[in-house]
């Protein structure tokens, strides 16, 4: 396709963070033809031998799942991926009650992020027209002329002019920077007051130490632990809990303790010892919430992923927000012929409510994980949608579903789940009174036969009671 005078094998794309979103990123303009340059700070991860990383393993659902499949990488993905039917909430006695995602077949799966990542830089290196370029750290760029110039580990600088950028630099995004230096650039962020720790659960004799396909919540009200198999047979665990919690404790004593009061049946399963030493390996880590707007400058620029969008992790949705990015900017690309300028402003037209409604829903899941699945009401409520959606499928889907199990777009999601709430309530609302008047009348009616005591054997009863 041409534009701008150039066609698109002529026309550089750089892709800056070879993260999830950057490397998936690179495979969707490497296959429209484009000269595609990837940008990592960090060395090659399928080289390195230890990768740090923001969480060991990943919830990926229908979103990320349509994103990686017109890329031909689904499969690949999916069968390295461990199905999750449903929550398994342990309650501080030990009980264990599943609480499950969807329909019957409906499942999310965790996948390893370090090989997700791996698979989707070799399949961007597939084709001919991407290049990786590993160890170059973005320093600065122009949105005027599209310089950037990257920093070698020698110390040495490089310098590439391109024609379109695409920031896919993470949370911390070094691109977002000169968007925050243009007028009319609005931007928000907020940490929570909780931070994260991960824990290893071993497998026992050669099997999973609990049941593989759940993703397993401990919900303590105000701090939660949660687990996700790994097909090495361990479960990743991953304690959220607010600073000032982490902060008091500081001896391998105080970690039993806190772990016997709130988690006691996940003390055998990870092993005292480890517990004690593994609990201090790394510092608890922070979570942060980034909206911002304008997601483009003029032709020049565009933000994906985490550097448009960080959401804290509550929803599972940030990766499949950010893979579904791609395919969103790839459907308007073929509806404005590859024309930057028109893409650009409509990609962020059309993205931003989305992006931004995915990251409010995901601060609503932070207290919804923790402290609703322990309400009745709760429960309830989930039941009565549930029936609701299996009685009218098309008119009543729970939000979960919408979210995880659809491609509904989140800002739409949201209004129908609103729409949802109020009839289901007024439904109840009318039912209980129903109730109430029909119990009345009935009672009114056959009043039931009430044996009369005699006044002075209540008052000989009340003047025996000891208060
Ligand atoms: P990143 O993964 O951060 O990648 C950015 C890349 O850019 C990195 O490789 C970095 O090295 C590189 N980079 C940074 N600066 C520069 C620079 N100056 N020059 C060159 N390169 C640079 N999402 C889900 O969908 N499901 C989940 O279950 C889930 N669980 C999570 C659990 C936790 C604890 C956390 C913290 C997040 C979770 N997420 C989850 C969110 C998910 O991790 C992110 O949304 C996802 O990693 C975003 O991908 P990205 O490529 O945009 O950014």
């Amino acid at each position: 396709m041409e534009s701008g005078g150039k066609s698109s094998k002529d026309k550089v794309v750089a892709v800056v963070g070879g993260g999830l979103v950057g490397a998936l990123n690179a495979c969707y303009f490497a296959r429209r033809g484009f000269q595609v340059e990837v940008f990592e700070s960090r060395d090659d991860i399928r080289e390195a031998k230890i990768v740090r990383g923001r969480s060991i393993n990943l919830a990926l659902s229908h979103r990320g799942r349509q994103a990686l499949s017109r890329v031909g990488m689904e499969e690949k993905i999916v069968s390295k991926g461990i199905p999750m039917h449903s929550r398994m909430i342990h309650s501080l006695n030990g009980k264990q009650s599943p609480i499950p995602y969807g329909k019957k077949g409906q499942y999310i799966l965790s996948v390893d992020r370090a090989n997700l990542n791996k698979e989707l830089l070799t399949e961007a290196e597939r084709y001919p027209n991407a290049k990786m370029n590993f160890d170059h750290k973005l320093q600065d760029w122009s949105p005027d002329t599209g310089l950037m110039t990257f920093l070698r580990p020698d110390g040495s600088a490089q310098s590439l002019q391109a024609d379109l950028i695409v920031g896919c630099d993470g949370a911390f995004s070094t691109i977002r920077k000169q968007f925050l230096r243009r007028s009319r650039f609005n931007f928000s962020q907020t940490y929570i007051p909780h931070g994260y720790l991960e824990l290893t659960m071993p497998p026992v004799a050669g099997e999973f130490a609990m049941k593989p396909n759940y993703l397993h919540i401990w919900p303590r009200n105000t701090f939660m632990m949660i687990a996700l198999p790994n097909l090495d047979k361990t479960f990743t665990c991953t304690l959220f809990m607010p600073f000032d919690e982490f902060e008091k404790i500081t001896t391998g004593d105080d970690v039993m303790e806190f772990f016997q009061e709130y988690f006691p049946d996940a003390i055998p399963l990870i092993g005292v010892e480890a517990l004690k030493t593994d609990y201090f390996r790394l510092p608890a880590q922070a979570m942060v919430s980034i909206k911002c707007s304008p997601y483009h400058i003029n032709d020049k620029c565009v933000l994906m992923g985490d550097s448009a969008h960080a959401v804290v992790p509550f929803y599972g949705q940030g990766m499949n927000a950010g893979f579904e990015d791609c395919i969103v900017f790839d459907e308007i690309m073929d509806q404005c012929n590859e024309d930057f300028s028109a893409v650009l402003l409509e990609y962020t037209r059309v993205r931003v409510p989305d992006d931004h409604t995915i990251a409010d829903l995901a601060m609503y899941n932070y207290v919804e994980m923790r402290a609703h699945v322990n309400s009745k009401w709760f429960l309830f409520r989930k039941k009565v949608d549930d029936i609701l959606h299996f009685l009218l499928p098309k008119t009543i889907v729970p939000l979960y579903t919408m979210v995880t199990f659809t491609r509904i777009r989140y800002h739409e999601a949201l209004q129908r789940w609103h729409w949802q709430n109020k009839v289901i309530n007024q439904g109840l609302l009318v039912c209980a009174t129903g109730a109430v008047l029909g119990g009345s009348y009935l009672i009114a009616k056959h009043p039931p036969k009430i044996q009369s005591i005699p006044i002075e054997k209540v008052w000989d009863r009340l003047l025996s009671l000891k208060v």
